[in-house]
């Protein structure tokens, strides 16, 4: 008898991914390129039926027909190298599932180049990290129907659940899996940054030890705001440094790091032509946090911003009615910018599929995202009811639900970014969530301008308001 499935790749998410379907009754095959980390896993496997080898043919050749294998190793060229490695081994109808975070344009690219050859193959975005692997990840399969069909039983067995629903399902041809992983991630950078702009807000207007601001977060997880990331964030506030006893996330350097997903969603909303101004900002907040020198230098010249570290603004601390209104605003805040930011997310989604030929299913996303992922949130099941209506599928923000949310929440998303720009606190991803609210419900914007400069520098052409047709002026000739 041979193995139900095969992992290939046996690091953070390989091996867990591994127990996981050995948990739920599949026979596992596994294969590492460096044989210890498949020893230890044997080691460490217990009753759980997973069979290890040491070469890629013998891993291959015990699988059972047609050969299934998951591949969890880096994206990129080491994803290249593994299939290459496997296809002498493989058969026709043979199913090969790239699990890493792969770039969407390489999936497409490997999809047809292992199609001519009668592989099916399908990019599986998977989130939830560690723990997700080994008890129930969010999957977002793409590409190949044949090869999510013969799988689906198996996806469905490992998925998280969302009241008995599996988090999974098919997404579209190609790459489709993969690009809704890197939105995914995109919104993940998002939801991240304004958690931790509405944090630098807290701590700076009350002065609040780390302990209550945890128990602040602790209390917006009860409502709307309730998700993963808030959940995590009350968590770490409560964390001691064992060596100072002081709160751990305070000796924590403020230069955060990225792999690239956030910064591939920006640069295709870029291609597309989609604002996705909120998820962007994140990536840039990232890379200026990562100028710690440059900042440190830029305080002394330019001088620092009013509120630094040790300079707290104590007019809301002092005053326990203002405080209460000011926590709850900062909430209003961190919400409508919350909703603005998945709303920028799901629209890429939606111009993407148009241009790729996919068939998004945006309520089957929205739903898929409520368990085993990161930027799991009450929110998404909203999202999910309204992308239902198969009548409406256009911009969430223009849906009466969403209108009526930001109508109640967005004066208070203005009030916490005036705060900020007044006190010279850096707010950039609320900035932008409010600025793009007002660029998207202006009926006016100053692009009439920018039309006419065009024209004067360049003889762009311009359209008018009071008649159809493309107009050139020769500026210079009107000049007075
Ligand atoms: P990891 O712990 O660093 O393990 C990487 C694995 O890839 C190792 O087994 C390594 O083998 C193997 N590998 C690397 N280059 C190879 C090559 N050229 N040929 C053969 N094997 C090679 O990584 P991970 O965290 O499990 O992530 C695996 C994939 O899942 C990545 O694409 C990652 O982006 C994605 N992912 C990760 C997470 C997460 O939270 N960690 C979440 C979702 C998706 P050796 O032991 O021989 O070096």
């Amino acid at each position: 008898m041979g193995s139900d499935i095969g992992v290939y790749g046996l690091g953070v998410m390989g091996k867990n991914l591994a127990f996981n379907l050995a948990d739920h009754g599949f026979t596992v095959a596994v294969y590492n390129r460096s044989k210890e980390k498949t020893e230890a896993l044997l080691e460490e496997k217990g009753a759980l039926s997973i069979r290890g080898y040491t070469d890629v043919e013998t891993f291959v050749t015990h699988l059972n027909p047609p050969r299934r294998i998951f591949m969890m190793v880096q994206a990129g060229r080491a994803t290249d190298d593994v299939i290459q490695s496997l296809l002498p081994y493989l058969s026709s109808g043979d199913v090969l599932i790239d699990g890493g975070n792969a770039y969407f344009h390489d999936t497409e690219r490997r999809a047809k180049e292992l199609e001519l050859r009668g592989i099916h193959f399908l990019g599986l975005g998977i989130s939830g990290g560690e723990t997700g692997a080994r008890f129930g990840p969010s999957l977002m399969p793409g590409g190949s129907l044949r090869a999510y069909t013969s799988v689906a039983p198996m996806l469905e067995a490992i998925a998280a659940k969302y009241e008995d629903k599996p988090c999974v399902a098919y997404l579209g041809e190609g790459g489709a899996g993969h690009y809704v992983k890197m939105v995914h991630n995109g919104i993940e950078y998002a939801d991240m940054q304004l958690i931790a702009e509405v944090y630098h807000l807290l701590k700076h207007s009350l002065n609040a030890s780390s302990d209550s601001l945890a128990s602040i977060f602790d209390d917006w997880n009860q409502g709307e705001l309730s998700s993963y990331l808030i959940e995590i964030t009350a968590r770490i506030l409560k964390v001691k440094d064992p060596e100072s006893g002081e709160p751990l996330v305070d000796r924590i350097l403020d230069r955060a790091q990225q792999k690239g997903t956030g910064k591939w969603t920006a640069q295709e909303a870029l291609e597309l032509g989609v604002p996705l101004s909120v998820i962007t900002e994140a990536v840039y907040a990232r890379a200026l946090s990562a100028m710690k020198e440059d900042r440190l230098r830029a305080a002394d010249i330019l001088a620092p911003a009013v509120l630094v570290e040790g300079s707290p603004e104590p007019s809301f601390a002092e005053e326990p009615g203002p405080k209460t209104d000011w926590i709850e605003t900062l909430r209003k805040a961190l919400y409508a910018a919350k909703i603005i930011a998945y709303a920028q997310g799901f629209a890429q989604l939606k111009t993407a599929g148009e241009v790729y030929g996919w068939q998004l299913p945006l309520s089957d996303i929205a739903s898929i995202w409520r368990a085993g992922c990161i930027i799991r949130a009450r929110l998404l099941n909203d999202i999910m009811h309204v992308y239902a209506d198969p009548a409406f599928q256009d911009h969430l923000l223009l849906t009466p639900l969403f209108a009526k949310r930001l109508k109640e929440t967005i004066p208070h998303l203005r009030r916490a970014v005036r705060y900020g720009v007044e006190k010279g606190l850096s707010l950039p991803a609320l900035a932008q969530a409010l600025s793009y609210y007002d660029g998207l419900r202006s009926a006016y914007l100053p692009a009439n301008l920018i039309q006419a400069q065009r024209d004067f520098f360049g003889a762009h052409t311009y359209e008018r308001t009071d008649r159809p047709g493309s107009f050139h002026t020769d500026w210079e000739t009107f000049h007075p």
